[in-house]
């Protein structure tokens, strides 16, 4: 059904494609009203401080809470945002929920971290880093509390532009960690040439190290390299006891996982995580 038609080079008359494209475009006007209606939610996972046992902060994580088709998750509708050039209104959106929250819970429990995650092109976008600095800095929060996470791939599609918006991140007081490390092309030597605090150790390889012995010493040797070269680092996914302590066992500093606790509201992160007898409960458990 490839079809030739007057003035254009190929064009495609197939049902089931422009279907989807339909779909897609549907789906992106729709999220477009979300986003201006502030209907996205942001949940919260706890990062544990795997060597003071306590609480270190938390991750922001969006959700999309779709009228019909109920929750949609960020690894559908975060690459579409991607793609249409619309992912800094949604990062705002986060990045102004989470600093929120996090002005809140440091009331109660001064110095806890948040982290949020930053796209990719975001790095490259002159505008959104000078205003997201800007959001960070009118917040009522100390410098190292707001961590942006970004993908090593960030740095690599345009080292330039990326390296000075980390250095302008970096100057302004935010921390950068290195999200889904291990998973890229980047070479640890490479990533630490940028002005980064921390790396984030991949799912990938942490929910399979009890019984993968090929990713148990990954693991175990990127702890040692990273401490070596003076970077924090954090696993995410620990989904049992096992895996925590080989990874404090190995010196892992920051933990994150569904055996820790998923992804929760601020106001259960709240009544959870930040209340000292919930706290010593857990702990005495
Ligand atoms: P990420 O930043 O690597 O976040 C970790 C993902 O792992 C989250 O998925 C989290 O819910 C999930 N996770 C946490 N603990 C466990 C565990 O023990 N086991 C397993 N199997 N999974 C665990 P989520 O929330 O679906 O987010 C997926 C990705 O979407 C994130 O990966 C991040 O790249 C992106 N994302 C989420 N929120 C935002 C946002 O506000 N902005 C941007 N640009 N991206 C976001
Ligand atoms: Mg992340
Ligand atoms: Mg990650
Ligand atoms: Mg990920």
């Amino acid at each position: 059904e490839q079809a030739f038609a007057a003035g254009q080079k190929w064009a495609w008359h197939n049902e089931e494609v422009d279907q989807a494209i339909g779909q897609k475009h549907n789906l992106l006007m729709e999220l477009d009203r979300s986003i201006e209606d502030g209907k996205l939610v942001v949940v919260y996972q706890p990062k544990w401080d795997l060597s003071a046992q306590a609480l270190d902060g938390a991750e922001a994580l969006v959700r999309w809470s779709h009228p019909d088709r109920g929750l949609i998750s960020p690894e559908i509708f975060i690459p579409l945002l991607e793609q249409a050039g619309r992912i800094d209104q949604l990062t705002y959106l986060v990045l102004r929920r989470a600093l929120n929250d996090l002005g809140a819970w440091d009331k109660r429990r001064p110095g806890l971290t948040c982290s949020v995650n930053i796209s990719a092109k975001l790095l490259s976008d002159s505008s959104f880093v000078d205003q997201a600095i800007a959001m960070v800095k009118a917040a009522a929060v100390s410098n190292g509390q707001v961590v942006f996470e970004v993908t090593e791939t960030a740095t690599l599609a345009d080292p330039d532009a990326s390296l000075l918006a980390l250095r302008q991140i970096r100057k302004a007081g935010i921390g950068i960690s290195i999200d889904d490390y291990g998973t890229g092309q980047s070479t640890i030597s490479y990533l630490q040439r940028l002005p980064i605090g921390e790396i984030k150790l991949d799912k990938s390889f942490v929910q399979s190290m009890v019984t993968d012995k090929s990713n148990q010493v990954i693991v175990k040797s990127t702890i040692a390299m990273a401490h070596e070269l003076g970077l924090k680092i954090v696993a995410e996914g620990i989904e049992d006891q096992q895996t925590m302590d080989l990874l404090m066992q190995y010196g892992c500093d920051i933990g994150q996982g569904w055996h820790i606790s998923k992804p929760v509201s601020s106001e259960i992160f709240t009544a959870v995580w930040l209340d000292s007898v919930a706290e010593e409960q857990r702990l005495s458990a």
